[in-house]
């Protein structure tokens, strides 16, 4: 970072900034990519682009656009929001589901427009649930048949590749956007990209600048997030953690799900008196869709689970 070779990225010159954008979009599969310093504004962007007020979006049941951006898509964006249930796994609808969230098309002027779906590879609040490519595949043709656009919140999608063993261009294929974050467990300090077309990416610029985005010397920062693009294949370490951690909370009684990727989730009676209490033991959690969520990174260590285990079991939860 401190070595950074920066420029003004207001006026599109942080050469540093410039390799990112071209790396973030090649590894995305998609044409061009913009720089913005978080997933929330990342994900704003795109929904302001695509979203015209009188919209309905689509997006299955707590996605971070639903539950933890305080509600912009719909009121800086535009855009009503509809929660899809996961009928087709964690973190998924049906393709049926969002034929049958999207209604008849064309209804008099009073009704809403349904035009986009907003899909979450992997969705954070079902524990980082990762959506393998042949149901991307039916959910992006449902969505066309219905004339939808869609965004992909893909601040995690690493997670979802490195899971599956495919590159992240494998799970974009088809949509208009996708966003992505790089400080997801791969260290960088902070950092994002929207992704999408040319012109996508001409729109989103202006609309980024709106919301204060534009930065100046900021390739100290893509500097980090270069860095993390090439970590992306060692988070196989922290789904290894994220698998023992939860085995390890099974044994103590809880009924932790095993993860697919980086999250665990774990029910419990009462999640304030259990945060509270790990808390006192030197164990860090927060609350995410009614239940306990650790999250493994790349500076918390095997030896740090098994750790966090022993002050766990002589805590005596949940
Ligand atoms: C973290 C996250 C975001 C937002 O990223 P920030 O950089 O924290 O604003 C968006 N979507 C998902 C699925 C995330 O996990």
């Amino acid at each position: 970072m401190a070595a950074a070779e920066v420029g003004d990225n207001v006026i599109d010159v942080d050469p540093t900034v410039r390799e990112l954008e071209e790396r973030a979009a090649a590894v995305l599969g998609m044409p061009a990519a913009l720089w913005t310093p978080s997933g929330t504004m990342a994900n704003l962007v795109a929904l302001s682009v695509h979203l015209e007020r009188g919209d309905r979006f689509l997006a299955p049941k707590n996605a971070h656009v639903l539950t933890n951006e305080l509600g912009s898509a719909a009121w800086l964006a535009g855009g009503m929001p509809e929660a899809l249930e996961h009928d087709g796994g964690p973190g998924r609808p049906k393709p049926e589901t969002v034929a049958a969230a999207t209604g008849p098309r064309g209804g008099p002027y009073y009704t809403l427009r349904t035009t986009l779906l907003c899909l979450e590879n992997t969705h954070n609040a079902a524990g980082g649930a990762v959506i393998p490519p042949h149901e991307h595949a039916q959910l992006l043709s449902t969505a066309r048949q219905a004339g939808l656009r869609v965004h992909l919140d893909g601040a995690r999608i690493w997670h979802a590749a490195v899971a599956l063993g495919l590159p992240p261009a494998a799970l974009t294929v088809g949509v208009d956007s996708v966003s992505a974050c790089f400080s997801k467990a791969l260290g960088a300090p902070a950092g994002s990209v929207v992704a999408g077309s040319r012109e996508f990416v001409e729109r989103a610029r202006r609309m980024r600048q709106m919301l204060g985005g534009g930065m100046r010397q900021i390739g100290v920062l893509a500097a980090a997030c270069l860095i993390a693009l090439d970590r992306v294949p060692l988070l196989a370490e922290e789904h290894d953690k994220a698998r023992r951690l939860a085995h390890g909370l099974r044994e103590l009684g809880w009924e932790a799900e095993t993860p697919e990727t980086n999250i665990v989730l774990a029910p419990v009676a009462d999640i304030a008196v259990t945060l509270a209490s790990l808390q006192a033991q030197g164990v860090l959690a927060l609350p995410m869709a009614g239940k306990v969520r650790f999250v493994l990174h790349r500076d918390v260590s095997a030896a740090d689970v098994d750790e966090a285990l022993r002050r766990i079991k002589a805590g005596g939860h949940p």
